[in-house]
């Protein structure tokens, strides 16, 4: 453990920022993750507050070439080295439970590669977590998933505790010209697990009553990884590329196949799939909730509908 003063929490962003590229909670007219520029370490600007869009974009871009073509020649758009430099990420801790859930799906065999380029040259560094209205993340089951850790220990402390978790903390801390040192890992606590019944009826019609089907919800979730793949071609049939799109459950289209049929037609299924991948699918094969308790979700759906209200009347 190691003590930062919160006077020096600027210049502790400044040099990280003349190092690597820094992504943060940052208050502009609004709060956005934002790569930091010479300067943004100035008191106030880096926030603890948790953006209403997550970080996801950064790891999952919501269109992702996989690889160009030209004249015959083909460019994988993994070596063109855009993302080869070290990211350091600056989080609330739901939000790297969120990196932590995408990385159980999207890092299990068969590996993305595309995201696993970008998460291992991420840091992702844990800050002081201010609840809003909208967190629910008190018992959805949270872990410690950090590389380092920016503790408060009251608003009377002048310091801030740092706890490097992992090599990539450790070797952040080192760079400081701190002197490291090693904190185990919290245990994982067990959560309560939940099988849902499938017989819910009721609740899926009324989701299917109250949905407008317009995929804020999943747009806006840090955990929601699903994506289609298309391409582009020009009529010449000489250039083109292939890419990948953040999708939605949420959306009728995203279970339509060849033929034009569509698996889940109903909005009430729809909702049903979500509330099942997120409490149910994933915990069976992880181990965890695909859900972190942000709240985003709820804040950013039109008519308000709350994941936790439909969970909370399943039989
Ligand atoms: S389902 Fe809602 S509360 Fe859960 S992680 Fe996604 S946006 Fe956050
Ligand atoms: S944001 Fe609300 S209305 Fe829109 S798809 Fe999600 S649950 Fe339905």
């Amino acid at each position: 453990m190691h003590l930062l003063k919160k006077g020096d929490f600027g210049k502790f962003v400044e040099s990280l920022i003349s190092r690597h590229e820094v992504i943060a909670p940052v208050k502009t007219d609004i709060v956005r993750f934002k790569v930091l520029e010479k300067g943004d370490g100035a008191e106030g600007k880096v926030v603890f507050d948790s953006p209403l869009y997550s970080a996801k974009e950064f790891f999952l871009p919501i269109k992702e070439p996989f690889y160009y073509f030209k004249k015959g020649k083909i460019c994988e758009s993994m070596e063109d080295g855009k993302n080869a430099r070290k990211r350091i990420f600056f989080m609330n801790r739901c939000d790297i439970n969120g990196v932590h859930r995408n990385d159980l799906i999207l890092l299990d065999d068969p590996v993305d590669p595309y995201y696993r380029e970008k998460r291992d040259n991420a840091i992702l560094v844990e800050i002081p977590c201010v609840q809003s209205k909208r967190c629910s993340c008190v018992d959805i089951g949270l872990i410690d998933c950090y590389d380092l850790r920016i503790i408060d220990p009251g608003q009377d402390n002048p310091n801030y505790v740092l706890d490097a978790a992992t090599e990539k903390g450790r070797h952040m801390i080192k760079e400081m010209y701190l002197s490291a040192s090693y904190l185990p890992k919290q245990d994982i606590p067990s959560h309560q697990a939940r099988n849902i019944a499938a017989e819910n009826k009721e609740v899926w019609e009324d989701y299917g009553k109250d949905c407008f089907s317009c995929s804020a919800c999943t747009a806006v979730c840090p955990t929601c990884t699903c994506f289609t793949i298309d391409g582009f071609m020009k009529l010449n049939g000489e250039e083109g590329h292939l890419y990948r799109e953040l999708a939605s459950c949420q959306l009728p289209e995203f279970t339509k196949v060849a033929g034009g049929f569509v698996f889940r037609k109903d909005r009430g299924s729809r909702g049903k799939q979500r509330i099942h991948c997120k409490f149910q699918y994933f915990r069976e094969k992880y181990g965890h909730n695909r859900c972190v308790g942000c709240g985003r979700c709820n804040e950013a759906c039109p008519v308000s509908i709350n994941i936790f209200e439909y969970f909370g009347r399943l039989k």
